[in-house]
C-alpha cells in the first residue's frame, strides 16, 4: 500500500559525489559527506556551485558541462572583497587574494544567490 506519508524525495543533491539524498539528511548516503553545512547547491553550465556560511565552493565542469573536471576552487567569504551582481548578463563578480573571479550564472541561480545574500548577510 502506498500512502503520501511514506513518499520520500531524493532532492538532496549532495555536493561531492552529485547523488539525490532524502530530504533532511545528516550526511551523504553515498560518500558520506555532511550536508548540513550547505545551505544552497546550485548546477550551472559550466559549475556546481555550493555556498557554506564560510565558503563559496565551484566545482568545475567540462566545456559541455556534462561531467566535472575534479577542479575545484574554494572560496572564504571574509576574504572576498568589492562582491557584486554583474548585469545586464548576471555574472557573480569577485576579488581573491587580489584576482578578479567572474562567475556567469543562470538566471534563476543569480536569483538565489541574491535572496542567500539577504537571508544570510554574507557580506
Ligand atoms: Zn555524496
Amino acid at each position: 500500500m502506498e500512502d503520501e506519508d511514506s513518499f520520500v524525495s531524493f532532492n538532496l543533491i549532495c555536493p561531492e559525489c552529485g547523488v539525490g539524498n532524502p530530504e533532511g539528511s545528516k550526511y551523504c548516503l553515498v560518500c558520506d559527506r555532511n550536508l548540513e553545512e550547505t545551505l544552497i547547491f546550485l548546477e550551472d553550465d559550466s559549475f556546481d556551485l555550493e555556498v557554506t556560511k564560510k565558503y563559496l565552493i565551484e566545482y568545475r565542469k567540462n566545456f559541455w558541462g556534462t561531467r566535472r573536471t575534479g577542479k575545484v576552487m574554494k572560496y572564504s567569504w571574509d576574504k572576498m572583497v568589492n562582491v557584486q551582481f554583474g548585469s545586464p548578463v548576471n555574472r557573480f563578480i569577485f576579488l581573491y587574494a587580489s584576482k578578479k573571479v567572474v562567475l556567469p550564472l543562470r538566471e534563476e541561480n543569480m536569483h538565489t544567490m541574491k535572496k542567500l545574500f539577504k537571508e544570510y548577510e554574507l557580506q
